[in-house]
């Protein structure tokens, strides 16, 4: 079934109105057709099944027929606080992880990023982050859009982490894979859990040793060294086996 979003300002009792560009997907695209059926989720836990009624003028009209909990929401806040990867890495980490049931994805400038993202170039691309989001979430059915922060550093990255009821540091000097599979078994509903993931190049050596000293435990994601944007993946999809409904 469609999948939209829509402001939770835009749903008045049975009445609810799509607008921007889905106004003009849904007809010209879809073509809907009067009664059809369609979900739309208002990014607060709620999803409204609707039959359309019609558009114009930028706006899409439809009769609200029930409304369910978002179902597709993982029952844990996962933040994956990224090192931020060269090229567009960050788009593919974005699009897979918002489909794996991530929550919030943080860019850390690293010691070992190579790229930069300046405060110029930051909000044009955070801006494209972001509709990569939404439209991953769209295609996943996600109940709602995670949020694609501003680029943090490492240490104001750590101390935003650091009220998360879990915090992983997925770290390629870690050893010991019963110690990572204890901290997942001990994953509950409603935890919020904060994954800090390095760029290509890793983490210093310093930078785990802060972790630490700010309640982070390096844990191994296995022999293998896995790329900086199959790391935030392997962990939520983790998460998303031990947790899912
Ligand atoms: N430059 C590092 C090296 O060659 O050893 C690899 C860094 S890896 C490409 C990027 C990030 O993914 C790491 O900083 C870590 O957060 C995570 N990662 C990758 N493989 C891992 C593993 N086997 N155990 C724990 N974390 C891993």
């Amino acid at each position: 079934m469609t999948h939209f979003f829509v402001d939770p300002a835009d749903v008045a009792g049975d009445e609810l109105v799509i607008r921007g560009g889905d106004v003009n997907h849904i007809k010209n695209v879809l073509r809907m057709k009067s009664g059809e059926e369609f979900f739309a989720s208002d990014g607060q836990g709620n999803d409204y099944y609707c039959a359309y009624g019609g558009a114009d003028d930028g706006e899409a009209r439809a009769r609200v027929l029930y409304v369910r909990p978002s179902e597709s929401e993982l029952p844990v806040n996962v933040t994956l606080y990224q090192g931020l990867p060269k090229g567009d890495k960050m788009e593919l980490i974005i699009q897979k992880c918002t489909e794996l049931g991530v929550k919030r994805i943080v860019p850390v400038n690293c010691a070992r990023c190579v790229a930069k993202l300046d405060e110029k170039k930051a909000p044009a691309r955070i801006k494209r982050w972001q509709d990569i989001a939404q439209a991953a979430a769209k295609q996943s059915g996600r109940g709602v859009i995670p949020i694609v922060s501003m680029p943090m550093s490492f240490k104001a990255a750590l101390a935003q982490a650091k009220s998360a009821s879990v915090r992983l540091f997925p770290y390629e000097c870690a050893h010991g894979m019963e110690r990572t599979r204890e901290l997942f078994s001990k994953i509950r509903s409603g935890d919020d859990i904060a994954v800090f993931i390095g760029p290509e190049g890793g983490f210093e050596a310093s930078e785990a040793d802060t972790a630490s000293q700010n309640g982070f435990e390096a844990v191994t994601l296995g022999k293998r060294i896995l790329r900086t944007e199959t790391a935030g993946m392997y962990v939520l999809s983790v998460i998303g086996f031990n947790m899912e409904a």
